[in-house]
């Protein structure tokens, strides 16, 4: 059976990184979930489809096929056979996936090559996201929720997207997490048998480190 170590918590707590870095040290895949609602969302505002109009994303949604690499040294994520790793970083994309994410279409069409993806990892696969633990991948054998301190995770994302205004970028991650907590279907939320790790004051070889030695318990 594959080993899905489940990876969830809120927007800006390092959950990437940190997910990469698990993976490259055991050896196993890796999924990043974000960037395939990410996607979604970049196929939405290329068709003009307006991301609060649910009715209009579920029908459009069933139309775009995604793709998704799962390794860890070199993720890879396609919508309709286009690369859109870039794309989907940017400011247009992040402020509007949450709304996308809501839809229920969307969220059951992800969920599903989700979990064939994990299906076809061969040996272990880490997934991170916000509903890993509790509706992906409810048996894995690991499941860590992380957080950060909001002022942390702020000033830490300014600094990898070169903005000035943390105190912006803490609004910012505090309204996506508002909309992604709330949401009636597969809300953010933390598995009852997830162990929670707090990144604040650990580096991120730290935090590696610490799931690393949970994995191999
Ligand atoms: O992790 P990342 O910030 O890239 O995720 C972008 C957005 O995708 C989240 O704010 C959330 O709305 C949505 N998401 C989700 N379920 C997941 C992963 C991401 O709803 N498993």
């Amino acid at each position: 059976m594959t080993h899905v170590i489940a990876i969830d918590g809120p927007s800006g707590s390092g959950k990437s990184s940190t997910s990469r870095g698990v993976a490259s040290t055991l050896g196993y895949a890796y999924l990043d979930t974000g960037a395939m609602y990410r996607a979604m969302t970049w196929a939405m505002l290329q068709r003009g489809v307006d991301v609060h109009d649910a009715e209009a994303v579920a029908s459009a949604s069933a139309e775009v096929v995604l793709a998704s690499g799962t390794d860890p040294q070199h993720p890879t994520i396609e919508a309709d056979g286009v690369d859109v790793s870039e794309p989907i970083r940017g400011d247009e994309v992040t402020g509007a996936v949450s709304p996308v994410a809501t839809v229920p279409e969307v969220r059951r069409q992800l969920v599903d090559l989700q979990r064939k993806l994990i299906a076809e990892a061969v040996g272990g696969i880490v997934v991170e996201g916000r509903d890993i633990g509790t509706v992906v991948a409810p048996d894995a054998s690991l499941k860590v929720y992380l957080v950060a301190d909001p002022v942390a995770r702020a000033r830490r994302r300014a600094l990898e997207l070169g903005v000035e205004d943390a105190e912006a970028m803490r609004e910012a991650l505090a309204r996506r997490d508002a909309i992604d907590s709330n949401r009636k279907t597969a809300p953010l939320a933390q598995a009852e048998d997830a162990i929670v790790v707090d990144g604040t004051d650990m580096t991120l070889d730290e935090v590696i480190d610490r799931i690393v030695a949970l994995a191999q318990r």
